[in-house]
């Protein structure tokens, strides 16, 4: 069987590897000139499955209207004429209800503990360098009404299988000496032992190289401009390149655009509710690497939405959201944002005249749930919109994908994962 797969991201090359690795064909076409230039560039780093919880929340609303005055807001919503943002926000709205929220938990929590089961398979038949820290994440709190809430959802996550340990401000400090030297006020933390954290480029790029050992092949620059069908099949994809390569056939294709995906699958008149969220990293290096001033495990700052990770000898932090179209922008306030942040929390970690920034755009589905499975076509495949956890879902997203186009039944249930949910 010949397998297109359509994008090249951590999402694309995760999946490419479990198709070959079933002794498939497969072609990977992206526009860029190589793999995991776009979101999967620079992102948090974390693969946090005990973190599975999508922005819709009970509490989202009130705090999304406090923040719209807010220059610092973590969250920035520009009203603008854009139907499909209307669209993506009252689907999130319906989204924010206690029910609705745990029901998305418990989807993105099946993918998520899929994923990490699958790394391990991954871990086992691969040997790559990527910065990988296996010390957990930590969840820091401001105050004792975010840590009692923070809390009470760890009782209810640890029913549904992950484990967050309770660390009073103490425990925090003992489990990462580098927030000893913050200027802020931490009540206490949240501390999940089996997530871990790493560079999600070099992953992309160290398996990609592998990929090719196992024969398949890359059609990089070759924007990817539209599907042709017959019947209910896709029988190839239609490129901007106009000599042999143009029109590339095969027999399944998957789709693992980005954000994107949806403009694609809106020319198969298939609907597909994803955003982009804009967001944002810092890369610091650090200053003294066998110190204890930067920090060893991987934290998340809830009050600020940023996470940090260190990734060999730089420091990132990533965080922020921004509803505002398709543009990678930095705005230099945002970045100050992220910065002076980082700075009041680990004010030795790294270079702060040497920090490079980036933005990029997370392929957002409005309950936070990816879109998986088959597109009303029966031999495309969707294996998109993975939001904030990309990196956290991509190893199980990719088999699941592959069982399919095997015409075989995934190892997890698929209630909830596809389009039709949107319908
Ligand atoms: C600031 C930030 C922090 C994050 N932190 C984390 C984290 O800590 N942990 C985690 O798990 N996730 C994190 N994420 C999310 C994660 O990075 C994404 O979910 C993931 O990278 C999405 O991967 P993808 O392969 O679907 O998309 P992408 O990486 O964007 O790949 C899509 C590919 O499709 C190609 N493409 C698009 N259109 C076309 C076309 N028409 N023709 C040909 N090719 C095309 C693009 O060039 C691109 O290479 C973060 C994201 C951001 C922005």
């Amino acid at each position: 069987m010949k397998a297109i797969v359509l994008g090249a991201g951590v999402i694309g090359v995760t999946t490419a590897y479990e198709l070959a690795r079933d002794g498939h064909e497969v072609v990977v076409i992206d526009q860029r000139e190589d793999v995991g230039l776009e979101t999967s560039f620079a992102n948090g780093g974390q693969l946090a499955a005990n973190h599975a919880e999508p922005w819709a929340a009970p509490g989202t609303v009130s705090k999304a209207l406090k923040w719209l005055a807010r220059k610092d807001a973590p969250l920035l919503y520009r009203l603008r004429l854009d139907p499909a943002l209307w669209a993506w926000t009252l689907e999130f709205l319906w989204n924010c209800s206690d029910h609705r929220f745990w029901k998305n938990v418990e989807r993105i929590l099946r993918v998520a503990l899929y994923s990490r089961e699958r790394y391990q398979v991954l871990r086992g038949e691969l040997d790559f360098e990527y910065s990988l820290r296996q010390k957990g994440i930590l969840n820091i709190y401001r105050d004792g009404h975010e840590f009692d809430l923070a809390l009470e959802k760890a009782r209810t996550m640890k029913e549904l299988g992950c484990e967050r340990l309770a660390l009073d401000r103490k425990g925090c400090v003992d489990l990462e000496p580098a927030l000893a030297h913050s200027t802020q006020l931490i009540t206490g933390g949240t501390w999940a032992p089996h997530d871990e954290s790493g560079d999600c480029l070099a992953f992309t790029q160290q398996l990609a190289a592998h990929t090719r050992t196992m024969g398949v092949t890359y059609q990089f620059n070759t924007k990817v401009l539209g599907l042709d069908t017959e019947g209910y099949k896709i029988k190839s994809a239609k490129t901007d390149k106009d000599n042999i390569e143009g029109d590339v056939e095969g027999d399944v294709f998957v789709l693992a655009m980005g954000c994107n995906s949806q403009m694609l699958a809106k020319t198969l008149g298939l609907k597909l509710h994803i955003y982009p969220a804009k967001g944002y990293s810092l890369s610091l290096p650090i200053t003294n690497p066998d110190s204890s001033d930067a920090p060893q495990i991987s934290l998340t700052d809830d009050r600020y939405k940023l996470v940090f990770s260190r990734q060999g000898d730089v420091f990132r932090v990533a965080g922020l959201a921004e509803f505002a179209g398709y543009n990678t922008d930095i705005d230099e306030q945002r970045t100050k944002l992220i910065l002076d942040n980082t700075l009041k929390l680990f004010p030795r970690s790294g270079e702060a005249d040497q920090a490079t920034f980036w933005a990029g755009l997370r392929p957002a589905t409005p309950d936070g749930v990816p879109l998986l499975g088959r597109g009303k076509h029966e031999n495309l495949l969707l294996n998109t919109g993975h939001g904030t956890l990309g990196w956290t879902m991509a190893a199980g997203s990719a088999r699941i994908i592959a069982d399919l186009a095997n015409i075989g039944t995934p190892h997890i249930d698929m209630e909830g994962l596809g389009w039709e949910r949107f319908a």
